[in-house]
């Protein structure tokens, strides 16, 4: 059997472009190597709504929680509390969220074969052959949607992203949390080069889920995680509170400099198209996957590979221009925010607290795009930049 497009990987971005291109008419396939999709769950669902408008049905429904503001814990326990006025981001139903986004690309016509793990893939001039656990077929084109580890990257030697977080959390009943407010806590002793995260996921916080993600550190996230569990702030909520599950996974960062290579393309995790400042994949995903289903179905009309090959850079150049530039700008804090030592993180912090620069920050500050603040904050209000700024960018 052979079809246009075969897609590695039924999460969210992968089920996206299938429906996408399937929609426009293009044969398309979906391998996902687990017998469900969403499933097991490697996400704590928090989004902005411009994921919800990025979806191609209704997902509204799909919200569990509205998120108001932060609060922010110091290493050295100082606590800044952010925004409240309005709603921030939403926690939603991240296994839910996958399974319709599958029903999505099956009505549009593409096939999703679940339960079939891509094993080998081999590039034959205008064709790939695709064996997987228990099919073997060929299609024209090849996307790796096939997330932080994805197999389709290393067959065929595309560049590694620049590093990887190896994440950890737990969802819990029984909390009493504020629903208002996601917590986060930062420190080298409680996450090294990341940050730990509670969200209440009912509005009236009686669920929640914390997590974890750490860098550069040889001990595993769960030493982190079993820590942060007995940490006197979240004690505080988790009294009466039972775990119901585990979560995990890697999370890559560092935008692909190369995400197209004659008629294969990565999208999504495969392609590290990941907010380095949060972890955030689903937005920036889902809005390279619109380019890519653009540039594959244009190409599909296109007969000679050159053709075709530029044909699908404009995937690359198109998704760079869009949200890289973002991701980009965001290594670049992420990488100062790596230098900050637990004083100075705390020096920052209380620099912060003041009621301009908290105004500023809860009316301009976007989690999709962090350089937007940056950039507000040198233009309008340059004195109280420079009041924090130094301990940023000096070191
Ligand atoms: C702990 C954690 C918390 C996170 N929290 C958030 C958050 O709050 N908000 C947010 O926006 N993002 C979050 N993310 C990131 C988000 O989950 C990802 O960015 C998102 O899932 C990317 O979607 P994807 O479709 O590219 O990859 P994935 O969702 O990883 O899907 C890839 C799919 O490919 C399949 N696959 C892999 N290899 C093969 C193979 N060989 N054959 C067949 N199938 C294969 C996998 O089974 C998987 O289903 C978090 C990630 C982690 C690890």
């Amino acid at each position: 059997m052979r079809y246009t497009v075969g897609i590695v990987g039924g999460g969210p971005i992968g089920l996206l472009v299938a429906g996408g291109l399937a929609e426009r008419g293009v044969n398309t396939v979906v391998f996902e190597e687990h017998e469900n999709v969403g499933l097991p769950l490697h996400c704590a669902g928090l989004v902005t709504s411009r994921v919800l408008s990025l979806t191609p049905f209704p997902s509204e429904n799909l919200v569990l929680n509205r998120i108001k503001g932060a609060v922010i814990h110091s290493p050295l326990g100082y606590k800044l509390s952010i925004g409240g006025d309005r709603i921030h981001a939403l926690a939603i139903d991240r296994i839910a969220f996958d399974k319709a986004m599958m029903n999505y690309a099956i009505e549009k016509g593409a096939d999703v074969f679940l339960n079939n793990k891509v094993e080998e893939m081999r590039s034959y001039n205008d064709e790939i052959k695709i064996k997987t656990s228990k099919e073997e077929l060929s299609s024209r084109f090849l996307i790796g949607a096939d997330g932080a580890a994805s197999i389709v990257r290393r067959v065929f030697n595309f560049p590694q992203p620049m590093e990887y977080l190896k994440c950890i959390g737990v969802n819990l009943l029984d909390t009493s949390f504020n629903p208002n407010y996601v917590e986060i806590f930062l420190g080298l002793n409680i996450a090294p080069g990341f940050f730990a995260w509670i969200i209440p996921i009912t509005p009236r916080g009686t669920e929640a889920r914390i997590g974890l993600c750490v860098n550069r550190d040889k001990l595993p996230p769960k030493h982190y995680l079993d820590k942060l569990l007995n940490h006197p702030e979240v004690q505080r909520g988790t009294e009466r509170s039972t775990i119901i599950n585990y979560t995990g996974g890697i999370i890559p960062l560092g935008p692909l400099k190369k995400t197209v290579k004659s008629n294969i393309l990565l999208v999504g995790d495969a392609a590290a198209q990941v907010k380095p400042t949060s972890g955030g994949g689903l937005y920036p995903g889902l809005s390279a996957a619109k380019y890519c289903i653009d540039a594959i179905s244009r190409a599909v009309d296109l007969k000679t590979p050159v053709l075709i090959e530029k044909a699908l850079q404009n995937y690359h150049l198109s998704w760079m221009k869009d949200i890289g530039r973002e991701l980009l700008f965001d290594m670049k804090l992420r990488n100062v925010f790596l230098k900050l030592t637990d004083d100075k993180i705390d020096a920052i912090l209380r620099k912060i607290d003041q009621p301009i620069i908290l105004e500023t920050i809860s009316k301009y500050g976007d989690i999709d795009y962090p350089s937007k603040l940056v950039r507000y904050m040198i233009r309008n209000h340059p004195l109280k930049a420079a009041s924090f700024l130094p301990y940023l960018f000096r070191f």
